[in-house]
């Protein structure tokens, strides 16, 4: 009977390790309120899933499900949420959400991310993590958070970028080529610009600086800030007498940082010459709290190497109209983007953008936008999270931009890999590479690149 006894306590002591702690199911409030659901929130990856269906029924919402596409939508007032299971692109009002994980089904409801779900209808939400309680207020007693917009105008087979922050604070990246000047200027008297606090002409070829003496013409400017590098074309000298004339502050020694309110503009080159005018390009990455934006010029591969590692950012303006000369398979794994504005021309002689470049970025799971098929594109920002809206052929599925191509093998993406977390560098055989982290991967177009971001050869691999 005591061996028996024995054997009880021990089952029940194994039963015991086996018995991971379970989490309490977070808990909802709407406006107060604790809400109560068949299929409760989960946690996954770190992110938090709560029932669509009857939280934004709650919130007075009509919700339609259509079952041959897996398609939720949602309609309340004059704002219309549409949204499929398994992307992460739903849209309010035609606007697309970027959503970190896709809304997934369980026991038949519907699960979407937490602050999509709370902010779809322009409410807010609170989350703490400690009494795991999700408060959610359907009519946010504040006014909304003043928004950036980044405006990728369309100008062709050319760059032009406007940012347009709180305050009347307005930053011109390039101009087009000199045709497009005055629909530059319009479009700019079209969003209330009155003058322009800064504009960057990120090298001197005509697709870049080409429409600026216009804008220059039409606007007081502040501050110019340029490569330093000169040309011999005659618009390189029309738009340097006009900078000239136009008596703003011009600096060509760009390497700075600078400040509105809380966002901030870091521009990164400026301290090296190049032969190519394209690596010559400001690249610039404009900081909005949460949400960074990479703006690239026309840079190519080599100056890609010379940028910070930490150049994460959630929105890339592809380098060189999508050139194979630019976005190297290292530079975008540091980046990572999630959409990637790629501004080129329809039928441009260069055949940008490249289809190599395409998969490439589609290798990295960002969505992309190009002015050829979706015209004007228009990125809101309040500094934690965005919507993309485009002028023309609105959610552009990516499947239709490039004929998909399979992720490439690890061995393709860059000759050298390294790992975010240690200064060597291996060949991607390396038996001490190999132990690197799928997540930590990095990669290196060459020896020099790997060389010139501060790592070190490995001294198994030697390479
Ligand atoms: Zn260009
Ligand atoms: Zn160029």
């Amino acid at each position: 009977m005591k061996r028996f006894k024995g054997i009880i306590s021990l089952v029940f002591i194994v039963l015991l390790m086996c018995t991971a702690p379970v989490l309490a199911a977070p808990t909802v409030n709407l406006d107060g309120r604790q809400l109560s659901f068949e299929v409760p929130p989960t946690i996954e990856n770190g992110g938090t899933l709560v029932p669509l269906r009857a939280i934004f029924e709650a919130m007075g919402a009509t919700v339609t499900w259509d079952q041959t596409t897996y398609c939720a939508t949602a309609a309340k007032g004059d704002t219309t949420v549409v949204l499929n299971i398994g992307s992460t692109v739903p849209t309010v009002n035609g606007h697309i959400k970027q959503l970190d994980v896709p809304a997934k089904i369980v026991n038949g409801r519907t699960l979407a991310p937490l602050r999509f779900v709370g902010e779809a209808f322009g409410g807010t939400v609170h989350w703490d993590p400690n009494t795991q309680l999700i408060s959610m207020l359907s009519a946010p007693g504040s006014e909304p958070a003043a928004q950036t917009k980044v405006h990728f105008i369309d100008v062709g087979q050319a760059d032009c970028i406007y940012i347009q922050m709180p305050d009347n604070n307005d930053v011109l990246i390039d101009g087009g080529n000199v045709e497009d000047g005055p629909a530059v200027v319009r479009y700019l008297k079209s969003q209330g610009v009155d003058d322009i606090e800064l504009i960057i002409a990120t090298h001197p070829h005509e697709d870049h600086i080409g429409g600026l003496p216009a804008v220059m013409d039409a606007f007081k400017v502040e501050k110019i800030i340029d490569s330093g590098r000169i040309h011999t074309t005659s618009f390189y000298r029309t738009y340097l007498a006009k900078v000239k004339a136009e008596g703003a502050i011009y600096e060509e020694n760009n390497k700075q940082t600078v400040n509105w309110g809380n966002i901030v503009l870091k521009i990164f080159t400026g301290d090296k010459t190049w032969q190519e005018i394209n690596n010559e390009s400001v690249i610039c990455q404009l900081d909005t709290g949460e949400i960074e934006f990479l703006f690239m010029g026309d840079a190519e591969i080599l100056a890609e190497s010379l940028l910070p590692v930490a150049i994460r950012s959630d929105v890339l303006k592809v380098g060189h109209h999508g050139s194979d000369t630019s976005t190297g398979v290292g530079f975008l794994s540091r980046v990572a983007p999630k959409t990637a504005i790629i501004s080129v021309g329809n039928d441009n002689v260069y055949g940008h953008p490249s289809p190599q470049t395409l998969s490439t970025i589609q290798a990295v799971g960002a969505t992309i936008y190009r002015t050829d098929l979706n015209g004007n594109i228009i990125i809101s920002t309040d500094g934690k999270t965005y919507a993309v809206s485009t002028a023309k052929n609105l959610p552009v599925p990516i499947a239709q931009l490039v004929t998909p191509e399979p992720m490439p093998p690890a061995q393709s993406r860059g000759l050298y890999m390294g790992s975010s977390k240690s200064d060597k560098f291996h060949y991607p055989n390396c038996s001490s590479g190999q132990t690197i982290s799928l997540a930590n991967r990095i990669w290196f177009a060459s020896e020099a690149e790997a060389i010139a971001m501060g790592y070190v050869p490995c001294k198994v691999c030697k390479p």
